[in-house]
């Protein structure tokens, strides 16, 4: 069931995606070789608490932290570890969320730690790029494979490959609702966009095969081949005026 939002719900829920904002770029600050993903999760987890709010991801469906931190060919859903310490060259994606006023806010981003090389970063700036090409297509009247195809296109036209086993979603008082935005689709096609409707943009970009496995974890998806992979959130409202971002700070 799809949940539109009043604009007093999208008030509330504002804050959510403000402080989840606010918890990604402390945590982003703290990238840096030498820092484990556990601290990372961390300075998120007090940022989050400081606020008042709740970590959304914390013990959600048994996930252990706050924050999901993948590193290099991990996709999504790693799990902060004192034993994971980041090194110059790495890739590291963050994705965390934030519950207050009854709300979730939900948002994710790649972050370079030290010195990338030029395929590394440029991977990260496509898949970056590519959220905004599906925000731009989260208008009223349009469709769910308007986004999905946009993202896909974006990626694909620069040898990129986008995750299938993974979506977008609804967001609202719970951190997954209805409907789901993966990130590919055919124009024109899928559930109507109206306006209330608040949803989380999240292209997952494979430098090489779309190709995926699940560790023994239970969680950290990793990329089959090896290869490098980004992931960018944003929690977007769809209004009567356009996509409004809200988990931009
Ligand atoms: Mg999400």
């Amino acid at each position: 069931m799809i949940v539109l939002k009043t604009s007093r719900e999208l008030a509330l829920m504002k804050e959510a995606c403000r402080i989840s904002a606010g918890a990604l770029k402390a945590a982003g600050e703290a990238v840096e070789p030498g820092v484990t993903t556990a601290e990372i999760d961390k300075i998120a987890h007090d940022f989050i608490l400081k606020a008042g709010a709740t970590p959304a991801f914390l013990n959600y469906n048994g996930f252990p932290a706050a924050a999901c931190i993948s590193i290099n060919d991990e996709v999504i859903h790693g799990i902060p570890s004192e034993k994971r310490i980041l090194k110059s060259g790495d890739i590291v994606s963050i994705d965390l969320g934030a519950t207050i006023n009854g709300y979730v806010g939900d948002n994710a981003a790649t972050f370079a730690v030290g010195d990338i090389s030029a395929e590394a970063k440029r991977l990260c700036d496509v898949t970056e790029e590519s959220l905004y090409e599906g925000i731009r297509r989260a208008v009223a009247g349009g469709r769910i494979g308007d986004i999905g195809s946009a993202i896909a296109q974006y990626c694909e036209d620069r040898g990129y490959s986008v995750v299938r086993e993974y979506t977008g979603h609804g967001v609202g008082a719970k951190l997954h609702e209805d409907p789901s935005v993966p990130n590919f689709g055919t124009p024109g096609r899928g559930v109507r966009l109206l306006p209330g409707m608040t949803i989380a943009i999240e292209p997952m970009i494979n430098a090489g095969g779309a190709g995926i496995r699940v560790l023994p974890d239970g969680w950290t998806v990793k990329t089959r081949d090896g290869k490098l992979s980004a992931h960018f959130e944003h929690t977007v409202a769809i209004t009567a005026d356009g996509p409004m971002i809200m988990t931009r700070l």
